[in-house]
Parts: C-alpha cells; sequence; structure tokens
C-alpha cells in the first residue's frame, strides 16, 4: 500500500504526493502564548511529531515549522492584567512551551518562527492583497475582502451570504462583514510597529501565512493545526495565501481531533467538553509529564486516531498504563534471558514478525492511523510472549530460542521508535507511571496523613521530618487550603 492523507479541503482520503518528490514541508499552527500550555498544545505536536518520523522513515526529506504567535489581543490583555510588557509574557510562555515539548520528546520541530520577528513579511503581504484588489485599507485598518475572493469558504464549505445576516459593519470600517482584519490600527498603550498604514500589529491569519510561505514556499505540502482552526483561522489563512500568490496554498489539510475532557456539571452529570483555555478546565501540560512521564503520555496521544477527539480522564489514562506496561514488561522479560549468542534465522515467530510488521506500515500509510498501528504493536508482543511460553526459554534458555525472541522484540522496539515511543524507558520509570504507581502513591498519601497528624500533636520535629525525608528522595509537598499534594521534583 502506499500511503493515503485525510485531506480536510477535499473531506477524502487522497495517495499522498509532496509538491516536490522526497521532500515534504509541513506547518502546523503553533500557540499563542499567552498562558501556559495545557495538554491541548502538545496534541499536535506528539501527533505530528509520529507523522514527520514516519515520512522520515519513508524516506522523505521533512521539514517542519510550528509558529509562535507573541502578538495577540489575548497577550495584549493579559500583559496589562499583570502590568508587565507583552515581550515578558510571551517569552515566559514560549520557555515553558518548549520545555513541555522537550520533556516529552517533540525534538522534530525544524524551526518556530515568531509572528513579532517576521512584521516585514506580513507587511509585505498585506500590501500586496492590497495591490491586488483582495483587500483595502480603512482608518488604519486593513481588511480582506471576502467578497473578491471567488471560492472564499471552500475549506468549511461556508457561502459568505451565510455569515452576512444579523452582523453589522458600523464602526469598523469593513465593507461587509465577514471581510477581516490583516493588519489592526494600534490603540493608545497597545504594542506597535510601523506601516504604510500607520502604527498597528498583524492579524492573527495572517502571520500564519507569512511564516508558513517564507519557510515552506508558496504550496504547503501539509497544513495541519487542531480541528478548532479550521475556520476561521485556517479558512482565513487559506484565503489570502491563495488570493496573493494565485497558487495552492496547501496539498493537504490535516486537522487533529480536541482533547475532550471529563468535566463534572454543576448538577452532578459527567459531560464532554472541548478543552481549551477558555473553559478552564485545562490540565497544565508541565503537571501532566511530570506526574506521567513522557512515555505514557505520547502514548495516550497517539493511541487514538489523530482525527478523532481523545478523551482525557484518569480512568483512560490508567488504562493506557496497563497497557504500556504491556512493552515495558516484555522488553524486561527479554532481557532477563540474556544477550543472544547467535544470529536469529528463519523462524515461525520470524515469518509472524514480518506479517505484522507490515500490517504496521499499512496502518501508517492509511492516513497514519497511530492507534490502529499501536495495536498491531500490543498483538506482536503478545505473539512474543506466547513463544517465550510455549518454547519454555526461560527454563531451557535454548540459543536459537532467545535469538529468535530478541530479534523479534528488537522488531516491536523498532517499529515503536518510528512514532517516537520507547526512548525515555528509564525516565518513564522514575516517574509515577510505571507499575508501582499505585504503591507511591498510596505511600506517599501515608506519609502525607502521618505528618498532619503529627503537625495535629504539635509534633512539628516529626513533620518536619517527614517532608525533609520526602524532598531528598525528590518529593515536594505543597500545603493548600484544601489539603496537601505532593510531586516529583
Ligand atoms: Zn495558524
Amino acid at each position: 500500500m502506499s500511503l493515503r492523507v485525510y485531506n480536510s479541503l477535499t473531506r477524502q482520503k487522497e495517495p499522498f504526493k509532496p509538491v516536490q518528490e522526497g521532500k515534504v514541508g509541513i506547518y502546523l499552527c503553533g500557540p499563542t502564548v499567552y498562558k501556559s500550555p495545557h495538554i491541548g498544545h502538545m496534541v499536535g505536536p506528539v501527533i505530528f511529531d509520529a507523522i514527520k518520523r514516519y515520512l522520515t522513515f519513508r524516506g522523505y526529506q521533512v521539514t517542519w515549522i510550528v509558529n509562535i504567535t507573541d502578538v495577540d489581543d489575548k497577550l495584549i490583555e493579559k500583559a496589562r492584567e499583570l502590568g508587565i510588557p507583552m515581550k515578558e509574557l510571551a517569552e515566559k510562555h514560549t520557555r515553558e512551551y518548549h520545555e513541555v515539548l522537550r520533556d516529552l520528546g517533540v525534538d522534530q520541530i525544524d524551526s518556530f518562527p515568531k509572528a513579532t520577528d517576521h512584521i516585514d513579511d506580513i507587511i509585505r503581504i498585506t500590501a500586496q492583497l492590497i495591490e491586488k484588489g483582495y483587500a483595502y485599507p480603512a482608518d488604519g485598518n486593513v481588511w480582506f475582502d471576502v467578497t473578491r475572493d471567488p471560492d472564499y469558504g471552500k475549506l468549511t464549505n461556508r457561502r459568505v451570504e451565510d455569515q452576512e445576516a444579523g452582523r453589522a459593519t458600523e464602526g469598523t470600517g469593513k465593507r461587509n462583514p465577514a471581510d477581516f482584519a490583516l493588519w489592526k490600527a494600534a490603540k493608545p498603550g497597545e504594542p506597535s510597529w510601523d506601516s504604510p498604514w500607520g502604527k498597528g500589529r498583524p492579524g492573527w491569519h495572517i502571520e500564519c501565512s507569512a511564516m508558513s510561505m517564507k519557510y515552506l514556499g508558496e504550496t504547503l505540502d501539509i497544513h495541519g493545526g487542531g480541528l478548532d482552526l479550521q475556520f476561521p483561522h485556517h479558512e482565513n489563512e487559506l484565503a489570502q495565501s491563495e488570493s496573493c500568490t494565485g497558487k495552492p496554498f496547501a496539498r493537504y489539510w490535516m486537522h487533529n481531533g480536541l482533547t475532550r475532557i471529563k468535566t463534572k456539571a454543576a448538577s452532578g452529570e459527567w459531560k464532554n467538553e472541548k478543552m481549551s483555555g477558555s473553559i478552564g478546565n485545562v490540565v497544565s501540560a508541565r503537571e501532566l509529564v511530570d506526574t506521567f512521564g513522557p512515555e505514557l503520555i505520547r502514548y495516550f496521544l497517539l493511541s487514538t486516531h489523530y482525527r478523532r477527539p481523545i478523551e482525557f480522564t484518569d480512568e483512560v489514562l490508567s488504562n493506557c498504563q496497563k497497557a504500556f506496561a504491556v512493552f515495558t514488561r516484555l522488553f524486561e522479560r527479554i532481557e532477563r534471558l540474556g544477550k543472544p549468542t547467535q544470529e536469529a534465522g528463519d523462524s515461525e515467530l520470524a515469518r509472524v514478525v514480518e506479517v505484522h510488521r507490515q500490517r504496521f506500515l499499512d496502518m501508517m500509510d492509511d492516513d497514519f492511523n497511530t492507534a490502529g498501528a499501536i495495536a498491531v504493536m500490543h498483538e506482536l508482543a503478545g505473539e512474543i510472549n506466547s513463544f517465550v511460553e510455549k518454547s519454555g526459554v526461560e527454563r531451557t534458555h535454548d540459543a536459537a530460542a532467545i535469538a529468535a525472541a530478541a530479534s523479534a522484540t528488537a522488531t516491536l522496539r523498532e517499529l515503536g521508535g518510528i512514532l517516537g515511543m520507547f526512548r525515555f524507558l528509564d525516565r518513564q520509570k522514575a516517574v509515577a507511571g510505571g507499575e508501582d504507581a499505585d504503591l507511591v502513591e498510596k505511600l506517599v498519601i501515608l506519609l502525607i496523613q502521618v505528618r498532619a497528624e503529627a503537625r495535629k500533636a504539635k509534633n512539628f520535629a516529626t513533620a518536619d521530618a517527614v517532608r525533609k525525608g520526602l524532598a531528598e528522595i525528590g518529593i515536594s509537598l505543597e500545603d493548600r487550603p484544601d489539603g496537601t499534594i505532593w510531586r516529583k521534583g
């Protein structure tokens, strides 16, 4: 099978054919850095990290760009609230974003261009759009005229007329309600840059057009992002880019499903909600990685097909822990057999492995079905385990059987490696994500209770000794009004 990719633009799977043979350019919309990253910010990076690894494995030379939106209404507002410069706020959260990516092992991104470093590129495209009649300045703003673009709305199947109803244009200088800003006039006290239309700052959508085309050319191979960015962000990116160049903006639009978290409603009912910064049910990415470890978070994010929503609940994570432990237990089991002393020859197990390897590749060729690929890895792990049991190699230490089992396991690790898995098994063991997680949790909670009792009895020496002792083994406590929480590090 050859690679097929689901294209949001055509709403079907298509054979994958990049613009330039052998080369792939991927642009993924990155974060607006006005707050700490939450798990939703990691979904795209982890998925595309696996996608890039797979494309590289298939022999493509891949360039992957993720932008940083470091100027935006939300940033301006938050910086004002905190009384710090916008740049300082943006730099702090950009740093956090990079740190979490690093700790998750997302290391395939080639560059992270920032909007504020590309103001000139943005102004140039905006000026071109005005010159070509697709955009017009009004009171220091520049608007994109959606009625000038005949296929505006094609990505999300919308018609301009449907969006016009009931929307006013008064006071905005807009010709049509659906027109969107390429350049925004500066309000007093806002960060701004000089432009032919006066002091101002770029709109959000134009940043991505300017940066993606600058680094990857006028037609990108893959444009990715969360499903929630399809409209208006990607629709507008597409309209302004294609109006500017007259060429298709992206060959394949790939949209990943959103993270859903189960929250308890006031009524006591559980309900599913999209996770986003504005709902407030956000799980900090830092906390998650520290608590569950990089292997488990990657496993969790890749074991759902990327186009489907990711259900995020304690139950799902705990199931992932159990499922992932199947691999680590197998690796340890095979290691205990000792190093093979001969080459693995042709065997029934070797043939079974080859079948699974091919099925894994078929899954990945089918629109990067990482969930299906991981399911095949589980089947393969099951085959190796049953080989170990049936062959009795743990008793006999038969050299040929050891070689066969070791070789099969090496293939399993290699397949996981294509998805970026199994690189941090030692670190994974160190976090409370291993099999002893339950025990560690219970022991720490017991110690927290002992400390609380000691404090109640005014035995502060014992209470301090518990805190100090835990700190020495890398566990810190934090007393909050509603109880004491603990974390590693
Ligand atoms: Zn974007």
